[in-house]
């Protein structure tokens, strides 16, 4: 036999490159060198790199200082430049009433709980740091106490937090507070009016100083400048100052805020407050014709933005150039441009009147359902979190056509201009409101948008869409093409139905459980069966009176439901649960708002009182308890080691230097990584039978991951080519998948914007991929929106034993700017739950974190400088992660306990490995992970041993009848190297054995063909 040069999959690769153009171009793409930024998943912290702030392990087995592991206590999602971000949860034990008689006892109450918690904040003495603001109780039974930061009876400026107690008996804290200032002095050396006329020079630098008259005094109600003594972080160099904050009018144009230094005279930063540049408004028809009064915000250049920088989420300075601020609206325009790849400008105006009516009408809408949410039900923006909003208008058809459509792509709202059944989208509030609704229901239950919980992501954004543009039970009203909706609207609460009988009926969808569509179309129905739920909803608010008081009854009770009780996965049951759930917790069990709920879902047939989420929990792998991880001690050759448990009897598995972790198979057998050459290799993880091969032919690879069962893997290119590739080991076929941004347009309309995938994991049945992937919306001048998300691709199908049809969904979007994750992994034993890195640019800080897909909650385990490329213990009681060892910065594996919920942590960090990193727990057993994979025909499983072999392997199979049989050894490319004679067979067991010794080390089938029955066997010879 030939010995042949070839890595086994060479052919493969060639095959991929042949039919996919886009990887050969890839090559001389600018984005080569894209690893320059620090970009979570597979980048190396150079050991020798030392940094400061750092978070370090102590000594091995040490416990740590409470705080030094404290997550909470460094921002996660900075969203005011000023304090340190807190959001704390923790159990109330006092069980007491939390209905506070006075001021003074809700202050105390307050205290006592900052005083438990000042380790985690890094205040030294809350009892003496903090005064009561306010008190209040709402409607709920949840006490909230606003407190000020002090330092010794001086205020922080611009840091308070707030202690919540909850019926729930839990106690909740947010808020921005500041460390605790050392040794500053609290006596001022120059008064307020020295500081005023300090201020009033430095203004005369830059504006006339004039008298304000008597008249405008009374008017601006300014008799001299305001001035307070505050503990003040300036900006830039945020370490505290004695400063007085003085609020000036040089003359009656200007306002001005200054902080004075009270030790130094120093001024320590000021800004115009005045308004004829930064936010402002105007006015121009929209659509339907009907002037539109407009927040615009005004660049010093005179230009005027469709950027609405007057909601209470706005953070940057009032004069700030439109990119520096957070928390604004924006409409911009994307000109027509291919959503394979769009591309955007700002709409900007000469004049605040004048623009286009498209733009009026996103604009205006936009800002109108902000509102909404935010009058409604106290929600600050989309995310929760003062995120920015965006709107695009002018979204073209593939042929460059109007877009027939409006839809949500998991980061923002796109309005066509409409085709056949519409006009221009932009000019409905219903349409508006209800893909922003998308955005609410996304970073709330986060419904799963296929079959009847895509049908409640739909439903819920035609309610709050319905609410929101209130004065009728109909949606696109104002948009539709009355010839092709000759109801006159596109759907209809109160009869779903809209006289059709079918499908075929423009603006039909079915109004009860027995008119239920159950075919694959439409994602399973998203837009059909919602008219379901949208009926429910009508029937509810007409069952508590329908009139306004009823809808804003009903719209709490919805909001209810979907924040606090609805999951991912949930089925109309659940919802239906939910909503009563949530009605009885506002309006109290047996009112006629929970009989009324209870009666609107019967009148749709959504019956029962069982829920019908119930994950799924694998069986534990029986085996033993093996870490692989990267030994980073210089000195030492092996590079990717196999230890205990307890991180002891390290042994060598290989001498390659890896640049990502090991991806493991389920049973512990084989492992692929990437090694710095770029190359993917594939090694046995038992040291007492070593191989170790290259599956690629060229150094062109990034990221890897084995399916569990072994069977498959999916790689990510080094070149920014919007791809995941899935090879079959046992076939050697593969397929390269190109990512897309799912969107809610009805008819499955997918848009572009992704560049690349991260890291990348397979789920426990080896039919997804979980992915990271970066995206990028170019502008045409200005800063590109750009942003990180997390998605699942449907790369293989158990069932039919064929690769999957590449369907994507997304689990996280709108992550806060500059916010990251990676290096997400999934549980060992339930599939729900999830770790991941969170890296933070505007703070270079990662948060090791744990989340739980179907709820959505998640919590913070460790935080750091450092990547934690974090993975879960066999049992998933425990957590390896990346660290660094106090005072040496080594590299360390680090390990800490799981709470019982799998998410958060419990106790303190400890380091598991030294000198090491990308710790990966597996065992060795087997386990029934009920893949429902279908074995052909009545031929018995082709056993081979051993394997990996090294010069022999034997080969054991069964027969339930005579059968012709014939055995041969093929390379992934399916050529035959070796094949026995064929011979025909009694029923019964039978062995063979198969000589390797002239083959070279690498992967091979073993093929049996009985009969007209196939079947094959993985490989590896070493
Ligand atoms: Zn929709």
């Amino acid at each position: 036999m030939m010995k042949t040069a070839i890595s086994p999959f060479s052919y493969l690769l060639l095959l991929m490159v042949l039919s996919a153009p886009q990887l050969a171009q890839a090559q001389a793409n600018p984005f080569h060198g894209r690893r320059a930024t620090p970009v979570p998943g597979t980048v190396q912290t150079p050991i020798t790199q030392s940094r400061q702030g750092h978070t370090a392990l102590p000594a091995k087995m040490d416990a740590l200082p409470a705080r030094l592991h404290s997550p909470q206590a460094r921002p996660l999602f900075p969203t005011r430049p000023e304090g340190i971000p807190v959001h704390l949860r923790t159990p109330d034990r006092s069980h007491g009433t939390r209905a506070f008689a006075s001021g003074a006892e809700a202050e105390a109450a307050a205290l006592t709980h900052l005083e438990q918690v000042a380790a985690r904040l890094g205040v030294a003495q809350p009892s003496t740091e903090f005064a009561l603001q306010r008190h209040e109780q709402d409607a709920l039974g949840h006490t909230h106490v606003r407190m000020q930061q002090v330092w010794q009876g001086v205020p922080v400026y611009g840091a308070e937090v707030i202690v919540h107690f909850t019926p729930q008996q839990e106690i909740r804290l947010n808020g921005r507070y500041q460390p605790t200032p050392q040794g500053l002095s609290t006596t001022p050396s120059l008064d307020a009016d020295a500081a005023r006329g300090l201020a009033l020079a430095d203004a005369g630098t830059l504006v006339p100083v004039q008298d304000i008259p008597p008249a405008w005094q009374e008017i601006l109600d300014y008799t001299q400048a305001p001035a307070e003594l505050v503990i003040y972080h300036p900006p830039q160099a945020p370490n505290p100052h004695l400063t007085w904050h003085i609020s000036l009018r040089p003359n009656v144009l200007h306002h001005w805020e200054y902080f004075v230094d009270a030790l130094t005279g120093d001024i320590l930063h000021r800004y115009d407050h005045t308004c004829s540049v930064g936010p402002t408004t105007g006015s121009a028809a929209d659509l339907n014709g009907v002037v539109r009064s407009l927040n615009l915000f005004q660049a010093p250049n005179g230009t005027y933005y469709l950027l609405d920088a007057s909601k209470d989420m706005y953070t940057g300075p009032s004069n700030a150039l439109p990119d520096n601020g957070d928390g604004f609206i924006l409409t911009a325009d994307l000109n027509n441009t291919n959503l394979d790849d769009p591309s955007f400008s700002d709409i900007t105006s000469g004049s605040a009147n004048n623009w286009a009516p498209t733009a009026v009408s996103a604009h205006h809408n936009s800002h109108l359902a902000y509102d909404y949410f935010r009058n409604t039900f106290g929600r600050s923006s989309i995310n929760g979190q003062g995120g920015d909003v965006y709107s695009f208008i002018n979204v073209a058809d593939d042929n460059g056509s109007g877009l027939d459509n409006a839809f949500w792509n998991g980061a923002a709202m796109f309005y066509g201009n409409g085709d056949v059944a519409f006009g221009p989208l932009a000019g409905s509030l219903d349409v508006g409101g209800h893909e922003m609704s998308h955005g609410v229901i996304q970073e709330t239950a986060n419904l799963e948008y296929q079959g009847q919980s895509g049908a409640l992501n739909e439903s819920f954004a035609d309610v709050f869409a319905v609410m929101i543009d209130r004065d009728d039970w109909l949606l696109g009203e104002t948009v539709v093409n009355s010839t092709y909706y000759p109801s006159g609207a596109l759907r209809s609460f109160v009869n779903p139905n809209q006289g059709g009988n079918n499908l075929n009926s423009p603006g039909y969808q079915p109004k009860h459980m027995n008119q239920l569509y159950t075919g694959n179309e439409d994602n399973g129905g998203v837009h059909i069966n919602s008219g379901i739920v949208n009926h429910a909803f009508y029937l509810f608010v007409t069952g508590m009176g329908g009139n306004q008081a009823a809808k804003q009854k009903g719209e709490q009770v919805y909001y209810r439901a979907l924040s606090q009780y609805l999951t991912r996965s949930s089925q109309f049951t659940d919802c239906r649960i939910a909503v009563i759930q949530a009605a009885e917790d506002l309006y109290g069990p047996g009112s006629s708002e929970v009989l009324a709920a209870a009666s609107a879902f019967d009148q749709v047939g959504i019956v029962g009182d069982a829920p019908t989420t119930d994950p799924i929990d694998l069986p534990t792998n029986p085996g033993q308890d093996f870490i692989v991880s990267f030994n980073t001690d210089p000195s030492v050759q092996t590079t990717i080691q196999r230890t205990d448990a307890n991180g002891n009897n390290a042994q060598a598995l290989s001498t390659t230097l890896p640049q990502t972790r090991v991806s493991v198979t389920d049973d512990g057998s084989a492992g692929t990584f990437i090694g710095t050459d770029k190359h993917i290799y594939y090694i046995s993880m038992d040291p007492s039978s070593p191989y170790e091969t290259t599956l690629s032919t060229y150094p062109e690879w990034d990221n890897v991951a084995i399916s569990k069962d072994g069977n498959r893997l999916a790689a990510v290119s080094t070149y920014v080519d919007t791809s995941i590739y899935v090879f079959d080991l046992n076939t050697g076929n593969g397929v390269k998948y190109r990512l897309y941004n799912p969107t809610t347009a009805n008819g499955g309309l997918n848009a572009g914007g992704v560049l690349y995938a991260d890291a990348i994991t397979f789920d426990y049945s080896g039919q997804y991929v979980m992915y990271d992937a970066f995206n990028r919306l170019e502008r045409n001048t200005g800063p590109d929106l750009e942003y990180w998300d997390v998605g699942f691709i449907r790369v293989w199908d158990n069932a039919s034993q064929t690769f999957g049809d590449g369907t994507i969904a997304k689990l996280f979007s709108s992550l806060p700017e500059g916010v990251s994750v990676g290096n997400a992994v999934f549980s060992q034993n339930s599939p729900e739950l999830i770790a991941f890195d969170m890296f933070d640019e505007n703070t270079n800080y990662v948060t090791v974190m744990a989340g739980n897909i179907e709820t959505g909650e998640t919590a913070d385990i460790f935080y750091q400088d450092i990547l934690g490329v974090p993975h879960f213990s066999r049992l998933d009681d425990r957590l390896l992660f990346n660290a660094q060892e106090q005072g040496s910065l080594d590299d360390v594996v680090g390990l800490i306990a799981l709470a019982a919920d799998g998410i958060s942590p419990s106790g303190n960090a400890s380091i598991l490995i030294d000198q090491a990193k990308w710790g990966v727990w597996y065992g060795t057993g087997a386990r029934d992970l009920n893949l429902s994979a279908p074995h052909p025909g009545d031929l018995a499983t082709l056993a081979l041993y051993p394997n990996p072999a090294p010069n022999e392997v034997e080969l054991a199979f069964e027969l339930e009848r005579a059968e012709s049989v014939q055995l041969s050894l093929r390379d992934l490319q399916g050529r035959v190297l070796r094949q026995l004679p064929a011979e025909t067979l009694i029923p019964g067991a039978h062995q063979r054995r198969l000589d390797l010794s002239d083959l070279p080390a690498g992967m091979y089938l073993l093929q049996i063909d009985a009969g007209s029955q196939r079947q094959s066997q993985r490989l590896v010879h070493y």
